[in-house]
């Protein structure tokens, strides 16, 4: 089936992919990469070649960077209300282009339609969020305790950033970074997952249209990250790395950008425990799970990775997940009633049904799915795994995919424990009628977010981020986001 066949007539904005594909964007023009080599673009549903788009060399780089530096002073002198009103014709924009957007990241990505609406909305809500930060960017003034002189604290964007974001949420990785940075005065250089290099190139014509000038925003895709990457960071005019992705490649970058003091914000690998007291509300509860498990096939880094389940209510949540579970459609993402689409790569699916071996292995009990499908894409099914043993492989890995596996819990000190028994802390979810324990053990975990009675924490006015090895700095929130973009600079003055 060709894609124009499986996007059925309730959704039929269909994206331009040669227009996505045709070129790396830079200092506001689409050019091919330097040395004429091309990334395939895979349909994860069926493995066929989608696109082909540049793969960036070094000089590619080099001239992203050069872009980004000519236009930095003008966008810097630009009157924040102009920017705040650029930003708020990208949201105005994206929302318009929301359905031939969700469709471009679903057929890029494979995730589920209604996932990817989801994303654009969520996506499209930090230039909102930023349209309105970039004109509230106040400094301080204050008397020096000595009383001899006063303080002057100015915010002053940071300088060229290079960002780069992972292919589980292609537009969402790229705008939480791109919109606080130009409302921060800082021009950017974009690169993408080469998995998911659509929706970038996409995104980048919108920012165009929406009034962006050239160089402020640069884009480019690269199969050898590590050495294009080395590159700009090695460049003195850049001042700021941004990263989303896996807390392995975080580790390296910290190293490359440690040469040149380069600051650095992180939002690395997740290992969400998932808790539920035997008070909670089952059906609560349960929403929650699918929501905190089956957003993006579990393919997110706040997905709930090891659920945690006190004994009372152990065998009803079971029950109750593998249920909902087994009742999932899996299939191609932009078909409609898809719920659970195809996972990023086939290694994506090996890994998964490694950890899934591996756990049954150990003495995990199948519910639901557990078995690698045959045929073409990326397929692997819903799946709940009860009396999961501690040792298993995924007790400590992200398994990023539809597989929930379960463990029993005794005491609150021994669920604090067990969720806390990890490298990780991004985000973490409890169940509990109990108010007062609720807030105890949200302040036990060792998270940057904790969901109490809720399946879903992101949201751009919130401060999104992790602690541990799950990253450096917060995305988001009431001037989290935009903060790391900007240094302060202290006056001192006397009058
Ligand atoms: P990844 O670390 O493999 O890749 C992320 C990005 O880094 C991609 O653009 C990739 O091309 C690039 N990259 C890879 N090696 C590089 C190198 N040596 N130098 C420079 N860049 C390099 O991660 P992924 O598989 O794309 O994404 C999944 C991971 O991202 C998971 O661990 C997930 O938890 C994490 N993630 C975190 C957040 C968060 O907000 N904390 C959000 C989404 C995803």
């Amino acid at each position: 089936m060709t894609i124009a066949q499986q996007i059925t007539p309730a959704n039929r904005q269909l994206p331009d992919i040669d227009a996505a594909a045709r070129g790396l964007y830079i200092d506001g023009q689409w050019r091919p990469s330097q040395s004429g080599r091309q990334i395939d673009v895979v349909d994860p549903s069926t493995g066929a070649i989608l696109a082909v788009v540049p793969d960036a060399t070094i000089e590619d780089a080099r001239a992203s960077v050069d872009a980004a530096a000519a236009a930095a002073p003008s966008w810097r002198a630009t009157p924040p209300r102009r920017r705040s009103e650029i930003l708020r014709r990208c949201f105005e924009l994206m929302i318009e282009r929301s359905e031939m957007l969700a469709t471009l990241i679903s057929v890029e990505n494979g995730k589920a339609l209604k996932d990817a609406r989801g994303e654009v909305a969520y996506a499209a809500e930090f230039f909102r969020w930023n349209a309105e930060e970039a004109v509230r960017i106040s400094g301080e003034f204050g008397v020096a305790p000595s009383g001899t002189n006063r303080i002057i604290v100015d915010y002053q964007p940071i300088g060229i950033c290079l960002l780069i974001t992972p292919w589980n949420f292609p537009a969402a990785m790229a705008t939480r970074k791109i919109a606080p940075a130009l409302a921060a005065g800082c021009t950017v250089i974009l690169k993408p997952a080469s998995e998911t290099p659509l929706t970038a190139y996409a995104l980048a014509a919108i920012y165009e249209e929406a009034g962006v000038p050239k160089g402020v925003v640069n884009v480019l895709t690269t199969t050898t990250p590590g050495p294009i990457t080395a590159e700009v960071l090695a460049d003195p005019r850049v001042r700021k790395l941004s990263f989303t992705g896996s807390t392995g490649v975080g580790r390296q970058l910290l190293a490359e950008a440690a040469k040149n003091v380069i600051s650095c914000s992180m939002e690395l690998g997740g290992n969400a425990p998932f808790v539920v007291f035997d008070d909670a509300d089952l059906d609560a509860a349960l929403d929650g799970a699918m929501i905190a498990k089956m957003r993006n096939a579990g393919e997110a880094c706040t997905a709930a990775n090891r659920f945690y389940v006190q004994s009372g209510i152990y065998d009803a949540f079971a029950q109750g997940l593998a249920d909902r579970m087994s009742a999932l459609k899996v299939g191609s993402g932009v078909e409609v009633d898809t719920d659970c689409g195809p996972m990023i790569t086939r290694k994506a699916v090996e890994k998964i049904g490694r950890l899934v071996d591996d756990a049954k292995a150990k003495g995990a009990r199948v519910l639901c799915g557990g078995d690698m499908p045959s045929g073409a894409g990326f397929f692997y099914p819903p799946t709940v795994l009860a009396s999961v043993s501690e040792d298993s492989e995924m007790a400590q890995e992200e398994i990023f995919g539809p597989v929930a596996p379960l463990y029993r819990f005794e005491t609150e000190e021994e669920a604090i424990a067990s969720a806390n028994d990890t490298e990780y802390g991004l985000a973490a979810y409890v169940y509990t009628r109990d108010l007062a324990r609720g807030l105890r053990v949200s302040s036990g975990i060792e998270a940057g977010m904790i969901a109490l009675n809720r399946g879903l924490v992101s949201d751009p006015a919130a401060p999104f981020g992790g602690v541990k090895q799950s990253g450096l700095g917060r995305e988001g929130g009431q001037h989290h986001g935009i903060a790391e973009f900007m240094e302060a600079k202290y006056i001192a003055t006397s009058f």
